[in-house]
């Protein structure tokens, strides 16, 4: 009897499927790919072609510029070669998606990244059920169980209050969480300007383009200090302690990331207040997941996976580590 998911190939450099002649998340250039969603890395430059969401097509030509992209819509179902294959959302970031595979009898899942909690600028995570579930781990271990993002953001805005003459500085991924600290802040009522850094910019504005309604968005730079006073600023996390932010208001130093848990990390780019606040699936999210859609297999392509792994053998569920090369917590 054939081996369950012997039609697929995870190779150090992404996962590959001869039977489509296609790679998923490839981190080497190839000739065609299945791009899950836009962060840098997954979705790469250089590709021959590009299957992904028009989203994520959007994401990467703002990053690489022009791709030969093939839009696919959630849900949306394709064949190529002998698999059938569609995209449904993963809840990570806008245009996100996990891609399932069928060929045969058999059903795989590739998650990409993925969180379950509710994300304001993204479609909700879809369960799928499945034979193999090919999952993330970034936070796969059970000391990471994110909080409520609301009373994260309620520590942000009590700074806020608190110091008037100070501003606060948040340092946010650029793709998808800067723009999910926005929103959430505009659905808990804040309507005041929110001043962002060059460097977010663009991802913010096609994030509008796409139906994101972020509110008043202005430019930090060329701007005076005194104004300044009282605001929320947001800036890729690199430019929290550089020059820049010198010319700030006697800034209140803040990061929004899942690894803001680790104090270790929380230190060494000298924040003052952590807010853990992640677009990953903590280790209650995971084991969740894993329980609804009832894999027959799991295996896991990057993180924290010998906890999992172990957690699934012990509910009698096999389980492997795939060892992906090239996937960083560029995005955590
Ligand atoms: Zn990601
Ligand atoms: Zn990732």
């Amino acid at each position: 009897m054939a081996k369950l998911g012997d039609w697929i190939d995870p190779q150090p450099s992404g996962i590959y499927i001869p039977a489509a002649d296609v790679w998923i998340d490839p981190s080497q250039p190839v000739p065609r790919a299945l791009i899950t969603h836009g962060h840098a890395d997954h979705a790469r430059g250089g590709h021959g072609e590009v299957w992904a969401t028009p989203e994520t097509l959007a994401i990467m030509e703002t990053r690489y510029g022009p791709q030969n992209g093939r839009p696919i819509a959630y849900g949306e179902g394709l064949r190529l070669g002998s698999v059938d294959l569609r995209f449904v959302p993963a809840g990570h970031v806008l245009g996100s998606a996990q891609i399932v595979l069928e060929h045969g009898r058999e059903r795989i899942v590739v998650s990409g990244d993925y969180k379950r909690r509710d994300d304001p600028t993204c479609a909700p995570f879809e369960p799928v059920p499945c034979d193999v579930f090919i999952t993330e781990a970034t936070f796969g271990l059970p000391v990471f169980r994110h909080p409520e993002t609301h009373d994260e953001l309620d520590k942000l805005l009590a700074a806020l209050r608190t110091n008037p003459t100070r501003c606060v500085l948040v340092g946010a991924y650029a793709l998808g969480k800067a723009q999910r600290v926005i929103r959430e802040l505009r659905v808990m009522g804040f309507e005041d300007p929110i001043y962002l850094h060059g460097a977010l910019q663009r991802l913010c504005d096609l994030y509008v383009e796409l139906g994101v309604d972020l509110g008043d968005l202005r430019p930090a730079t060329g701007v005076a200090k005194t104004e300044l006073e009282g605001r929320i600023i947001l800036c890729p996390p690199g430019a929290l302690n550089d020059r820049w932010s010198r010319r700030l208001p006697d800034p209140i130093t803040a990061m929004a990331s899942g690894w803001m848990r680790v104090r270790q990390r929380a230190r060494q780019r000298n924040v003052e207040l952590p807010l853990i606040l992640s677009d990953h699936a903590d280790w209650d999210e995971l084991t969740r997941t894993i329980e609804e859609i009832e894999p027959r297999e799991v295996w896991v392509t990057h993180g924290r996976e010998d906890a999992l792994v172990h957690w699934c053998r012990l509910r009698q569920i096999k389980a492997r580590a795939l060892d992906l090369a090239g996937y960083e917590d560029e995005d955590d």
